[in-house]
């Protein structure tokens, strides 16, 4: 910036380079419209008035790039520091909305679990042969507990930050709101102004940060989230098309005679299967989304980086490799903790609390896939 100034003044013409030129020109232009009119001023009156205003205006303009001034400074930093009032309120009503998301999140499972305790269980048990019985008994209620403990633990385990108290740890960059060294794969969340190891994203509807030790949680919880709610629809499919004809019926001239148990049982069960389908669909493509990234050995916030990298190593001839990629199986292994067999069961049909491998600080990148690991 001061350069382009100096040749501005130097040359008395416009010579801006790169990503200054839009940024610099209404500047230059500005103030050589303000300096005109300034020294026309002087003119006219001879000093006095006009050469404290031009005194002024000289101050204002060394404030002014006092304040906003460095050598990496450019128009980029400077919508940044407009849009900052806009970023803070969006942070902050995330933050506060998260509490309310997830008194959400608990009221809707709590009343889907209700309805299908009132209404879909009591025709399954009346109607179905005992196998198919014992198929939803068994179903219904893993999923339930698989959803429940893996929502609590993605939204009460910590994502996991780089330590304080400690400053010889690998570091690839400094967080400028923290002022303090950032890990590889750590990004700071604005929301709750902290960095985060390995961070995802921040989860409104956890009302938390997923980063390296909640990952699994989150991701198994929307898998079992979109399970469940596949379960639902599917299960309460033929109640619902039987409710909605009876819903139908109400606004004909003569109604047909329902009991109110029945009227409530007609409309939950219309709830009950719009509500699951909708978030079966709307989750499931979310848990698509993130089962890709896992399997390239991505963060959601890597994603963007790693393509930025991509387009920019190919305009070079040269050909980007994600160093936390270590094959499609191990990726999905490193992050479920899989290393035996059996941890395919223990770990990750049934609720587990183990650790993620690693501490989030420290990253293997010798790590291949044909180094061993159990299958
Ligand atoms: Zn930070
Ligand atoms: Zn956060």
């Amino acid at each position: 910036m001061c350069e382009t100034h100096s040749l501005t003044a130097s040359k008395g013409h416009r010579v801006c380079s790169g990503g200054m030129r839009v940024s610099s020109s209404w500047r230059w232009q500005l103030s050589q419209a303000m300096r005109l009119v300034l020294r026309w001023c002087r003119r006219q009156r001879g000093g006095g008035a006009s050469d404290r205003l031009w005194e002024l205006w000289t101050y204002s303009k060394v404030l002014l790039k006092s304040l906003y001034f460095n050598s990496l400074s450019n128009s980029d930093t400077l919508l940044d520091c407009a849009f900052e009032p806009v970023y803070w309120t969006v942070d902050n009503v995330t933050r506060w909305f998260g509490v309310v998301f997830v008194c959400l999140v608990t009221l809707l499972t709590s009343s889907v679990v209700v309805i299908v305790y009132l209404f879909v269980l009591p025709t399954i048990l009346s109607t179905y042969p005992y196998y198919w019985i014992l198929w939803h008994l068994c179903c219904g209620h893993w999923l339930l507990i698989m959803v429940v403990f893996h929502y609590y633990k993605a939204t009460t385990t910590s994502a996991g930050h780089p330590p304080k108290d400690k400053v010889n740890f690998p570091s690839v960059s400094v967080c400028k709101k923290c002022v303090s060294p950032k890990p590889p794969r750590t990004h700071h969340c604005s929301v709750c102004s902290v960095c985060v190891l390995k961070m995802d994203h921040h989860c409104p509807w956890l009302n938390n940060c997923v980063g390296h030790f909640n990952h699994r949680y989150f991701f198994s919880f929307c898998v079992y989230m979109t399970l469940g709610c596949v379960y639902c629809s599917v299960s309460s499919r033929d109640l619902f098309l039987d409710a909605y004809s009876s819903v139908e019926g109400y606004y004909q001239t003569a109604p047909p005679d329902f009991t109110p148990r029945e009227s409530t049982a007609h409309k939950s069960i219309i709830f009950l299967w719009v509500l699951t389908s909708s978030v079966a669909v709307a989750l499931g493509g979310l848990t698509l989304w993130h089962a890709m990234l896992i399997s390239r050995g991505e963060t959601s916030v890597e994603r963007h980086i790693n393509r930025k990298e991509a387009k920019r190593l190919k305009e070079k001839g040269k050909v980007f490799r994600n160093p936390h990629h270590h094959g499609r199986m191990n990726n999905w292994r490193l992050l479920l903790g899989v290393q035996r067999t059996s941890h395919w069961v223990t770990r990750v049909l049934m609720p587990s609390t183990h650790p993620p491998s690693g501490d989030g600080i420290m990253w293997d990148y010798t790590f291949t896939r044909r180094d061993p690991m159990a299958i």
